[in-house]
């Protein structure tokens, strides 16, 4: 009982960890995606706004060119996309703007900052020459920018993009790898949790289950069904039959001075009479007939399909064997048997044991060790006067 109670504390422990570590999982695998959803729209930012500096380095040029050539109204327009790209830069050099909040990772940084020709100084001198230009009408100014826009200030703009979009695709490739691993773990827990919790647990339950089935239904000392199966059993037996319009019979077995055993060899030799009886008992009976201990030496058989000349065969063959019987350690024994057959009359079950119980009552008075059928009474005449 105390290992049973064990095992039960150990696989509820053993439950309640693998449930845990499932919810710890499963706010990890949260978490992750959070962060898959945030690097995403992060990056797809950064790659918008580092592709948007390409195009407005090329409007810049183009409307710088326009207000060159006397077109006066272009210059609020290219003093704007100044501005703004140089608001982008800012942004995309520092973060905390335009909806950008990481900073530059090294390889970007190495880009805008390393190198005989770093992009960061190259987009703010185009863009302090351009607003020379848009400002000074500076000639020279012109020519520099206007060059940069067409020669090397694209390429270096497009690497960065190259380099942004290099980035968000490294760092998803390791989030759906992670993301791999972690479902990999979840469906290990989980069939480790089917395997080492949830089928013991539910072997164990079906052992238990069993087990409480065989306490309330059979008797502990001969493994008998118990009087209330067979109650329940053979009413059921009893309506089949008469749905079916065959016989059904009872029979009644009282095992004969059993006192007087019990007092003669001790109550353990007589429960061994009693386990006796029950392994007999159990190999005269065919498949569906049932049995039950109904008191202490009082057993109640039906046989299913079995009329009047049936139920005397079984009865007599089951009353000559317990009294052929011999075995060491079990006394010699008999039993009287009160035998009976279902009737149109009879209102249930307990009519027909309680015939049985009469037949089995004269049978003991006829001296015990044998059988006594009791027939249905037939229905009383019409008129006639009952004697009491
Ligand atoms: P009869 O021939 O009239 O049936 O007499 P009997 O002695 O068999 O009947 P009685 O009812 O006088 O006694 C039945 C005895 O069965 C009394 C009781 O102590 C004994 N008994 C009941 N249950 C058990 C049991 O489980 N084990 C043992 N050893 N004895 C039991
Ligand atoms: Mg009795
Ligand atoms: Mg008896």
């Amino acid at each position: 009982m105390t290992a049973d109670r064990n095992v039960v504390s150990r696989l509820t422990a053993g439950y309640v960890i693998a449930l845990t570590l499932i919810a710890l999982l499963s706010g990890g695998v949260h978490l992750l995606l959070d962060n898959v959803i945030t690097e995403q729209r992060d990056a797809a930012t950064i790659i918008n706004i580092a592709g948007r500096q390409r195009m407005l380095s090329q409007r810049i040029a183009l409307l710088g060119t326009d207000l060159r050539q006397g077109d006066e109204t272009a210059r609020q327009p290219l003093l704007d996309a100044i501005t703004l790209m140089r608001r982008s830069q800012d942004a995309l050099v520092q973060g905390n703007d335009l909806g950008i909040s990481n900073p530059l990772s090294a390889r970007a940084r190495a880009h805008y900052f390393d190198g005989p020709a770093p992009l960061d100084i190259n987009v703010r001198t185009f863009l302090g020459e351009a607003e020379r230009f848009a400002i000074n009408r500076d000639e020279l100014a012109y020519q520099r920018f206007h060059t940069a826009a067409r020669t090397t200030l694209l390429p270096a703009l497009d690497q960065a993009v190259s380099i942004f979009e290099a980035e968000a695709n490294g760092r998803t490739r390791w989030l759906q790898q992670a993301q791999q691993v972690v479902l990999a773990i979840l469906l290990t827990t989980l069939l480790a949790e089917a395997v080492f919790i949830f089928r013991p647990m539910v072997t164990r339950i079906r052992l238990y289950a069993g087990r409480l089935f065989d306490l309330a239904t059979r008797d502990g000392l001969t493994g008998l069904p118990n009087r209330r199966y067979l109650m329940d059993n053979g009413e059921a037996a009893l309506i089949q039959a008469r749905r079916d319009g065959t016989d059904l019979s009872c029979l009644l077995v009282d095992l004969d001075h059993f006192k007087a055993i019990n007092d003669k060899h001790g109550h353990a030799t007589g429960d061994a009479v009693l386990v006796r009886f029950s392994e007999l008992v159990q190999a005269t009976l065919r498949q569906g007939d049932l049995i039950g201990r109904t008191g202490g030496e009082e057993f109640a058989i039906l046989l299913p399909g079995a009329g009047e000349a049936g139920a005397l065969l079984v009865a007599e063959k089951l009353r000559a064997m317990l009294e052929a019987d011999r075995r060491e350690g079990v006394p010699a024994f008999t039993a009287s048997i009160g035998a009976t057959t279902l009737c149109p009359d009879d209102r249930g079950l307990a009519d027909l044991m309680s015939r049985a119980d009469a037949a089995l009552y004269v049978a003991k008075g006829l001296g015990r060790n044998r059988v006594r059928f009791e027939a249905a009474r037939p229905p009383e005449p019409r008129g006639a006067v009952s004697v009491a």
